[in-house]
């Protein structure tokens, strides 16, 4: 796909993140590019719901903006790169503070598939900073070293808990990785729901999970529209 329809898409996919509440004024989401498979498209630090074309940026693997000018980038930005080091399979990564999922990063209640269209959520993957690092932080993941940590605790899973922060998302396209932020965030709603309803929750099976996922695979053309759509007459209204 060309850098331009590449970039066109990180600007939509910005604005239905926010307004899918899946990020505020943080967060952000990029997506591999075509032409340099070691090459990556991300905003400049900013908030998700502004950012246009000419905000987006070039990143290399070491994370360094090709032609940055004076735009700065996120300090979070090897989360990025260093998952499509480890990963040659994503094609696009968002990382949010999606406010329900934050419970299940700071419990010992495992983020589950409980309806059909989490299905992905059957494999999640936690990571602790304060683990992972040896040390205090202030939990951002703003160097090298500490985007290698999450991308080895993410492995070959969809999803990485980030205890006391958020939640690190993966797909092998840009649609996959937004619709996947938008339904974790659902089911995260929905799982604390059930259980508020006091007796035991009965989760989807790891082949049912598997079997939705299947299923959903060829979807996401359909929300990804309807949710730009929606997206756009909220800003359109502005
Ligand atoms: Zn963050």
């Amino acid at each position: 796909m060309p850098a331009a329809q590449l970039i066109a898409d990180i600007v939509v996919a910005n604005h239905i993140l926010f307004d899918q509440g899946v990020v505020d004024a943080f967060g952000h989401v990029s997506v591999r590019s075509d032409e340099n498979k070691q090459h990556y498209f991300l905003a400049r630090n900013m908030a998700p719901s502004l950012v246009e074309a000419g905000d987006v940026l070039e990143y290399d693997f070491d994370s360094n903006a090709i032609n940055p000018g004076d735009r700065r980038g996120y300090l979070e930005r090897f989360i990025h790169s260093e998952i499509y080091r480890m990963r040659p399979d994503v094609m696009s990564v968002v990382h949010s503070h999606s406010p329900a999922v934050i419970p299940f990063s700071v419990s010992r209640t495992t983020l589950q598939p409980v309806y059909h269209m989490a299905g992905f959520l059957r494999d999640v993957k936690k990571y602790d900073i304060r683990t992972a690092s040896g040390q205090m932080t202030d939990m951002l993941i703003r160097n090298h070293d500490l985007g290698v940590s999450l991308a080895a605790a993410l492995g070959s899973a969809p999803v990485a808990l980030m205890r006391g922060h958020g939640i690190t998302i993966v797909g092998t396209s840009i649609k996959e990785a937004v619709c996947r932020s938008v339904y974790a965030e659902m089911n995260a709603r929905i799982q604390i729901q059930a259980m508020g309803l006091g007796t035991p929750v009965e989760y989807l099976s790891r082949e049912e999970a598997e079997l939705a996922e299947k299923a959903n695979a060829g979807q996401f053309d359909r929300p990804w529209e309807l949710w730009q759509k929606h997206a756009e007459e909220i800003r359109r209204g502005k």
